[in-house]
């Protein structure tokens, strides 16, 4: 097989910071373990409207069709707010998602031991906390039609449509019966069925796919009531699957259960390409943070994350990502903490790149 490549887009903010420290992750793998990758960089986000005058050049987006994985640093600072909606960096970001037709965005909300201070929950309720969301990403109320802001009956109405067919559910379902046969075989489904006709159909199909997947425990529940149960008793999920609207809502409280926006990372999954791997665009959760941008403050561990998660579901490496995640584990036990970790009296915050060679020392002490 030809070696796997990848695009590194690093984007605007502290997306380049972050971005740094990832690609000597990426050097270590290659240098230590044989994991050779054939690295490309470009443009996206106001980087790119600043050279080429939009978020994304088509030329990029060939390369972002093309690789095996494409990871993504962050978009968007105050410099771009004024821009048209059409040029805007965010713009850079939706249009990668749906012309490569990322349907199945995976959002773990993992909570390291040494960060369960960090929660706004009791320790107990999260230590040891792993679970993975999966949120239908292409579809749904965010793109239903008909929708707009109309004039009936001399007021306005403001109208979106909850709408998905048998194969968008089928195919965000088979990606999550895929991810739960490779965990701990439980799968939560989240709808409103009891007021919802898509909430049904979007139940009767999980049912139907679940039967190719005998060993996976399957279970339904109302979106609203898998809310209270996600900050009531999180650890009783191992994935969770959901509609867009629900998954927004639902991964956001689930990555908060954790602590620090920098320590969130995400995949984006589309349809297997000719090789086999998956369309797949990886990326920290966190935005471009322009209050800390160019001050070394970031913390990179959303990004190297992204990463490891590419590790596991680009390029079937999962014991090298679970290497990884063990590095980053140390690393934290052992008291490295950038400044938004902070917390604890006595700590001093290390900067981007003392934590990224702290994440290499312990990747090499873990050899
Ligand atoms: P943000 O995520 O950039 O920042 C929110 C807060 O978290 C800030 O105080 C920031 O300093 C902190 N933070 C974020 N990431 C951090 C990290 N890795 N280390 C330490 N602290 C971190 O969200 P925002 O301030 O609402 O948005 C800023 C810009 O980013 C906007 O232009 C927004 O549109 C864009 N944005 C982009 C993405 C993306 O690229 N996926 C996501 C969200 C926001």
């Amino acid at each position: 097989m030809s070696t796997p490549s990848i695009l590194i887009l690093p984007g605007d903010g502290i997306g380049p910071e972050v971005m740094a420290e990832v690609v000597k992750v990426i050097d270590w793998f290659g240098d230590k373990r044989g994991l050779k990758f054939d690295v490309s960089h470009d443009l996206v986000g106001g980087a790119a409207y600043d050279k080429h005058g939009a978020p994304i050049s088509d030329e990029t987006m060939e390369k972002a069709q093309s690789v095996d994985a494409v990871l993504l640093g962050a978009v968007g600072g105050p410099k771009y707010d004024d821009l048209d909606f059409s040029v805007k960096p965010e713009r850079g970001l939706l249009r990668l998602r749906k012309e490569m037709d990322l349907f199945a965005n995976l959002r773990p909300a993992q909570c390291f031991d040494a960060l369960a201070d960090f929660s706004s929950l009791k320790k107990d309720i999260v230590a040891g906390l792993d679970i993975m969301i999966v949120r239908e990403l292409t579809s749904g109320i965010y793109f239903g039609e008909p929708r707009g802001i109309f004039t009936e009956n001399n007021e306005r109405v403001g109208i979106n449509t909850q709408r998905y067919t048998e194969s968008e559910i089928e195919r965000a379902a088979r990606a999550a019966f895929e991810l739960a046969m490779k965990r701990d075989k439980r799968l939560c489904s989240m709808e409103k069925a009891n007021v919802m006709e898509s909430g049904i159909l979007w139940r009767d199909v999980v049912n139907e796919v679940a039967v190719d997947y005998p060993e996976v425990e399957v279970s339904h529940m109302y979106a609203d009531n898998g809310a209270m149960q996600l900050v009531r008793a999180p650890k009783q999920f191992d994935v969770i699957v959901t509609d867009n609207l629900f998954g927004d809502i639902l991964s956001d409280c689930a990555a908060m259960l954790t602590g620090s926006l920098g320590m969130l990372p995400s995949a984006s999954l589309g349809l297997p390409m000719a090789n086999g791997r998956p369309k797949a665009m990886y990326e920290p959760v966190h935005g471009s943070a322009p209050d800390i941008a160019g001050q070394g403050k970031a913390n990179p561990i959303a990004c190297v994350l992204s990463f490891a998660m590419a590790l596991r579901y680009s390029f079937d490496q999962g014991d090298e990502a679970t290497r990884l995640e063990t590095a980053i584990e140390t690393v934290l036990a052992g008291g490295a903490r950038t400044a938004d970790l902070l917390g604890e009296e006595g700590v001093t915050a290390i900067s981007t790149t003392e934590m990224g060679d702290k994440i290499i020392e312990a990747l090499t002490a873990s050899l």
